[in-house]
């Protein structure tokens, strides 16, 4: 067979195949075949490095190790060239003419098994070399091996069944693609939009990357060098660039992993939480790469919903055959990546936690809402997630935190429950009725602010085996006290609790004396699971029905309080002025409670109570 003139070819039929839906497909991410190339670039001359440490007789010139691409627009053309170990002609026969290559494959077996011409999954499977195809009117490969004797060739062919390979002389070490462009596909001929293409997909590759004449990508793959190595400003310089971000990052976390999955990883917290500030909810943003070269700008589910706040870059080698599959079959891949990182993260947090509490607060601030929504929702990682919430307590001082598991080492043995007590703010749950009965019993209870709180606590349950209770929970059984002296006697309680429900009438489902009441004269206690006040908002702004209905509450009475004994004694007495006072009490109850909706009655009411002074 001549080596020395032109031979024509037949592409094996699984190429011409492959060929055939490339060209004829609609996919709309041309773009990808840049990527492709530049890839192929890089991995030529990270092969080409190697072998200059393990072998002689190396084609050597004096280039430097990069990637050249240039454009011309008149002439509809794009080029990649690249100083890498270029193909013998075997090679070329055997690398461009037969399908050695692994994504190409699965991409055929994918399509074999997915059955329609799924051309979508052009992009994801990345068809390699062919998929310059998409573009090309015609494509040209100038290259020269890395082996010194041997000689240099063209290969060319226009994607329809048939290459060509010529010698050529004078050739460079390396490959230089030339791509003829479709003429719908001009665009790919312009300087500024190969630079946006490049930036986007290649701006990490090792090889520094020329556009015409001009460094593209500039920026290292940070994720990739040793901790120890990058400076801070590194890092803040990667977060800017890569999640185009103007703040400085709060966080940081950089790890690696082996087992199950290769990862590397850079994640990043940014300063502020664009939630909170109320935009709108924010999308996945930490891109996936395959050794640095990016296949997910906003992949969806690395990532439980609840870390969306997170910026960066997940690394795995791993990925880019198996992502293929998991898309066609399962999901397991990007469940095991999904899991890895998560744990890995939620380690993090937790070490933060313990080393810098302060930076912690602050991102706790900031993030937490984020962790309360995953404590309540995301069932995997409920437990570390939990462990990880802060709450101010009766215990602590105003603005200091404490974490559930602090809260149960100090708890007492017979203590089975941990109390929390919903309320706007410290002083209004210090100052309301709930917190009195469990205080008097040295029991601690979390302070709960957040409108978001109630849910979370609710969906949570329990922690390390002990039930979470609301304080102001109508179920809620606490010890008895020593009762102090002076209190009504059982028969007038008897009396004045009947009194009281005929009194209240439908605005009471019970009344009764309470274990928890110390100085206090009355509380209002959930008489369903309506009746607490996040619960009404919430079914209000939810147009629920039920919202408006008159709220119907537990009365509980304290008969040691000045004033029970006193309305005791009124209510046979004066039953007229008796019943004014008691309604009042029960509308005392309520806004204790958080419950009362219209004051204008009380007012009315106040100003007839004040006339008799
Ligand atoms: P992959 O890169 O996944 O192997 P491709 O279809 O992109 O698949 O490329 C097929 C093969 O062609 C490569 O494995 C490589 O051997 C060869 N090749 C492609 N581009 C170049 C290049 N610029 N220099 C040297 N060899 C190349
Ligand atoms: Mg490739």
């Amino acid at each position: 067979m001549s080596t020395t003139t032109p031979q024509k070819f037949e592409f094996q039929a699984e190429i011409k195949q492959l060929l055939d839906i490339v060209i004829h497909s609609l996919y709309t991410e041309k773009e990808i075949f840049v990527r492709e190339l530049v890839s192929n670039a890089a991995d030529a001359l990270e092969k080409f490095r190697h072998l200059q440490l393990t072998e002689k007789n190396i084609f050597e010139d004096s280039r430097e190790l990069e990637i050249n691409v240039t454009t011309d627009d008149k002439a509809k053309t794009i080029t990649i060239q690249d100083a890498g170990v270029g193909m013998t002609r075997g090679e070329l026969v055997e690398n461009l003419g037969t399908i050695a290559h692994s994504g190409s494959k699965s991409f055929l077996k994918a399509l074999g098994e997915g059955g329609a011409k799924n051309s979508n999954l052009i992009g994801q499977f990345g068809v390699g070399f062919y998929s310059a195809f998409m573009v090309a009117k015609s494509v040209k490969v100038y290259t020269h091996s890395w082996k010194q004797d041997e000689p240099g060739h063209v290969w060319s062919s226009d994607g329809s069944g048939s290459y060509e390979i010529e010698p050529a002389a004078d050739q460079n070490r390396g490959a230089k693609i030339v791509i003829e462009l479709k003429d719908d596909c001009a665009e790919f001929s312009q300087d500024w939009k190969i630079k946006e293409i490049v930036e986007r997909y290649s701006a990490f590759v090792s090889f520094p990357i020329n556009l015409n004449g001009k460094r593209v990508n500039t920026i290292q793959a940070l994720w990739l060098r040793s901790k120890n190595e990058i400076k801070e400003e590194e890092y803040t310089e990667f977060y800017k660039f890569q999640s185009h971000a103007y703040d400085e990052p709060r966080l940081r976390l950089h790890f690696s992993a082996d087992a199950p999955l290769t990862i590397n990883a850079l994640l990043f917290v940014p300063k502020e939480n664009t939630e909170k500030l109320g935009m709108s909810r924010l999308e996945p943003a930490v891109s996936l790469y395959c050794r640095k070269v990016l296949i997910d700008a906003k992949p969806k589910d690395i990532l439980p919903e609840w870390l969306r706040f997170l910026k960066g870059v997940v690394d795995s080698e791993d990925l880019p055959l198996n992502i293929s599959r998991e898309t066609m079959q399962d999901k397991s891949l990007i469940e095991k990546l999904n899991k890895v990182i998560t744990k890995r993260f939620l380690k993090f947090l937790d070490e933060e936690s313990k080393n810098r509490p302060e930076a912690y607060a602050e991102f706790y601030a900031e993030f937490g809402h984020f962790l309360k929504e995953g404590a309540a929702l995301d069932f995997t990682h409920k437990e570390s997630l939990t462990k990880l919430l802060r709450f101010e307590s009766s215990l602590t001082e105003k603005g200091k935190t404490t974490s559930l598991t602090d809260y149960v080492t100090r708890l007492g043995s017979e203590q089975k429950e941990i109390y929390y007590l919903n309320g706007p703010n410290r002083a209004s749950i210090e100052s309301g009725p709930y917190l009195e009965g469990l205080k008097a019993r040295n029991l601690e209870v979390l302070f709960c602010y957040e409108p978001v709180d109630e849910y979370v606590m609710n969906n949570v349950r329990e922690f390390d085996g002990k039930k979470l209770t609301a304080a102001d929970h109508a179920d809620l059984k606490l010890s008895d006290l020593p009762k102090p002296d002076g209190a009504l006697g059982e028969d007038a309680v008897k009396s004045l609790t009947t009194w009281l429900k005929a009194t209240l009438g439908e605005r009471v489902a019970e009344v009764k004396t309470s274990d928890r009441l110390v100085d206090s004269p009355v509380l209002a206690l959930n008489a369903d699971k309506f009746t607490s006040p996040h619960m009404r908002r919430m079914m209000k702004a939810m147009n629920k029905e039920g919202a408006d209905s008159p709220v119907r509450v537990n009365l509980e009475i304290n008969p040691r309080h000045a004033v029970i004994k006193r309305l005791f004694e009124t209510h046979t007495a004066n039953p007229e002025r008796a019943t004014l006072v008691a309604e009042q009490l029960l509308d005392n109850a309520l806004i204790g409670a958080g419950l009362l909706d219209d004051t204008t009655a009380m007012v009315a009411r106040l100003n007839k109570l004040l006339e008799s002074v």
